[in-house]
């Protein structure tokens, strides 16, 4: 099936138009700076042909009708007819306790992602004006929304409830969500398969670290905990969030520098983190330049960012019984050697045994042969697999309207 991948951020919108059977990305691109006069659209086919188009895009409709356009454009697109678009699967942030699974868009799904926005208010919204675009412009095709909490909804209640009145949750539907899910499960998935293991009997630890990061422990298949919580705020350091905290020292800043609600949210999540400490930047491989130039807070980020994921390792080993296989995945995982190697150092307890040459050269493997658990580097590919749950559930809608 032929599926375009949209994920609506709140002034940009990335997409990738993807053959499921082959599992290629027959287009992507990303169209930047919706809202301004400035707005830029970078399109680039799957031979490598690529086009940039400057303009005013004032919405997300218009955006949307860019793609389609360029998509449709006899130079550079993809597609002879609109109708050649299968379906559409969107990136949906914030499921909230309702969606378990990826679904069919509806009237009543866009009324329960509306009911949603308080918990993710930055994400949906946009998301929601993405979906309500291409209900106008392709009005025939059916609509998917993939959640990144979705995975983490089989959570056990020991794992997502806080430690603080039940009411609380019952209330306001205060608990650990969970983001990140498409990626963990994604890479979990090819851990297996690489290590020609069946999912349903290992225990994992992925780690998806990007601008964003989080851990999963997952248990024969099931996201037993996560890092991130009700927000993605919490657990690793991350580019410009704070991760972890004592929750008292928020309200002890707010008195002492006089900070607003709004305040203390923009200071915990864009002013903290990486760029927080080192004062630098909240890019890794700025923070890894600066700490080879001997700069001694970009010292303390790395470290901060490195050990919390080494202590999330042993914590979630501990309360998986065991352990079978790390994943390093995102632009982090993926590509920062040092990262790797800082986290993974010191774990040969835990039956952990990186190989130096492996992690240098970037190999999918990257422990030792002898390593009881093998530490594995896969890309991680959250639109491909937008777009195969995609095609699943309008395949299960077609069969059950035959
Ligand atoms: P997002 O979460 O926005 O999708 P990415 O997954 O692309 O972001 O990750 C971005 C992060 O990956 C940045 O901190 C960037 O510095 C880091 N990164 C990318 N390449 C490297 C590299 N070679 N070494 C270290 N860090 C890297």
């Amino acid at each position: 099936m032929k599926i375009l991948v949209l994920n609506c951020g709140s002034s940009s919108i990335k997409y990738q138009f993807i053959d499921t059977e082959s599992g290629a990305a027959l287009a992507k691109g990303v169209v930047e700076r919706i809202g301004m006069s400035s707005a830029v659209l970078s399109h680039t086919r799957y031979d490598g042909d690529g086009i940039k188009i400057a303009g005013e895009i004032l919405d997300h409709q218009i955006a949307i009708e860019y793609v389609l356009g360029v998509m449709l454009s006899k130079n550079h697109g993809v597609i002879d007819d609109k109708s050649d678009i299968e379906a559409v699967g969107h990136r949906v942030v914030h499921g909230g306790e309702t969606f378990t699974d990826s679904v069919l868009i509806t009237d009543e799904v866009i009324k329960v992602l509306q009911d949603n926005i308080e918990l993710a208010p930055l994400h949906n919204p946009p998301n929601i004006k993405g979906i309500q675009a291409v209900k106008r412009i392709l009005p025939n095709t059916p609509q998917v929304a993939v959640f990144d909490t979705a995975f983490h909804t089989k959570m056990p209640t020991k794992a997502f409830l806080y430690g603080i009145p039940y009411e609380l949750y019952k209330k306001y539907k205060i608990r650990r969500y969970g983001f990140h899910g498409t990626s963990h499960s994604y890479v979990a998935h090819k851990a297996a398969e690489k290590l020609g293991k069946s999912l349903d009997s290992i225990r994992i630890i992925t780690a998806h670290l990007g601008n964003g990061c989080s851990m999963a422990a997952i248990k024969n298949g099931i996201s037993v905990d996560t890092t991130m919580g009700f927000t993605p705020l919490e657990g690793l350091l991350m580019g410009t969030r704070s991760g972890d905290l004592d929750p008292s020292l928020i309200l002890y800043i707010m008195g002492k520098e006089g900070l607003s609600l709004n305040e203390a949210g923009t200071l915990l999540n864009k002013h903290s983190g990486l760029i927080g400490i080192s004062g630098e930047s909240s890019d890794m491989r700025e923070i890894q330049n600066a700490v080879k130039e001997g700069n001694k807070r970009a010292k303390y980020a790395f470290d901060i960012f490195c050990y919390r994921i080494k202590k999330y390792i042993g914590s979630y080993a501990a309360a998986m019984g065991g352990l079978d296989v790390v994943v390093f995945t995102g632009g982090i995982g993926e590509n920062s050697s040092e990262v790797r190697e800082e986290v993974c150092g010191d774990l040969g307890f835990l039956g952990i045994e990186l190989d130096e040459t492996r992690n240098m050269n970037k190999e999918e493997i990257i422990s030792k042969d002898g390593s009881k658990v093998p530490v594995l580097r896969i890309p991680t590919n959250e639109e491909l697999v937008i777009a195969i749950d995609t095609s699943r559930i309008v395949e299960e809608i077609n069969v059950k309207t035959k």
